[in-house]
């Protein structure tokens, strides 16, 4: 099931990146295996996954003492400050930082492990209330106070946007993040401008979140199927 869910979405990530133009290797498939055992993600190995996305801490942290170091992770749920270090020693990249005292937090966890971090700016794109991320209009701010940060590495930015019954409806949303990233590339806030990440689009949405440009995806449900409790 595994499988033939990656062939599928690989297939899909091929056809909609060659028919808007795009390098289909220019897209990285993030498996978000939150909540599934780990037999899932050794399944998704033997399918050629090494990509995986976690939300909470410990849970990644037990699945990678059985993956080893072949399988990457990226932590995409909410962090706490007091939760960087095992983050710090667990995760190839952090997409969700969104306040500087995490991200300060962060860095000197990493200071003293020796380490440097990709990480992500999640940003807040429909201005919802509940949802975590900085707003739009104050991302350029956050990216300033970040940048002397010498252990982080601002490698892009991630939102989740509004949910919507249609998946067209969030077009908008990663048009916005898009064109956000883009003149925060222009002014050179990004550790390789010439190379910035856009972390958008789930399940539901992927191909419309790759037309607009995104370069990490991150399915969970298509892969692995509904988690437990849904
Ligand atoms: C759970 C989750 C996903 C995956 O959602 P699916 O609808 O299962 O593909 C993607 N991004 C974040 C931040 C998530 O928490």
């Amino acid at each position: 099931m595994i499988l033939s869910n990656l062939k599928t979405i690989r297939l899909q990530i091929q056809k909609t990146a060659s028919k808007c133009g795009r390098d289909p290797d220019a897209i990285r498939l993030v498996a978000v295996s939150k909540k599934c055992p780990v037999s899932s993600l050794q399944e998704a190995m033997q399918a050629n996954q090494f990509l995986f996305g976690e939300n909470y801490i410990q849970e990644a942290v037990q699945k990678k003492a059985v993956t080893g170091d072949s399988a990457l992770f990226h932590f995409i749920g909410h962090l706490q400050s007091n939760k960087v270090r095992p983050a710090a020693q667990t995760f190839q990249m952090i997409e969700t930082i969104d306040r500087f005292k995490l991200a300060a937090a962060l860095d000197k966890e990493l200071k003293l492990q020796g380490r440097n971090m990709d990480i992500l700016v999640q940003v807040n794109i429909g201005r919802e209330l509940q949802k975590s991320g900085i707003l739009p209009e104050d991302t350029e701010k956050l990216l300033t106070q970040i940048l002397p940060l010498s252990n982080l590495k601002i490698r892009g930015l991630m939102t989740i946007p509004p949910f919507a019954e249609n998946p067209e409806q969030t077009r908008p949303y990663f048009r916005a993040l898009r064109l956000l990233a883009k003149e925060m590339q222009e002014k050179k806030y990004f550790f390789d401008n010439n190379h910035v990440e856009l972390s958008m689009g789930m399940s539901s949405d992927y191909a419309i979140a790759i037309e607009e440009g995104a370069t990490l995806i991150r399915v969970g449900t298509a892969i692995f199927g509904d988690r437990p409790g849904q």
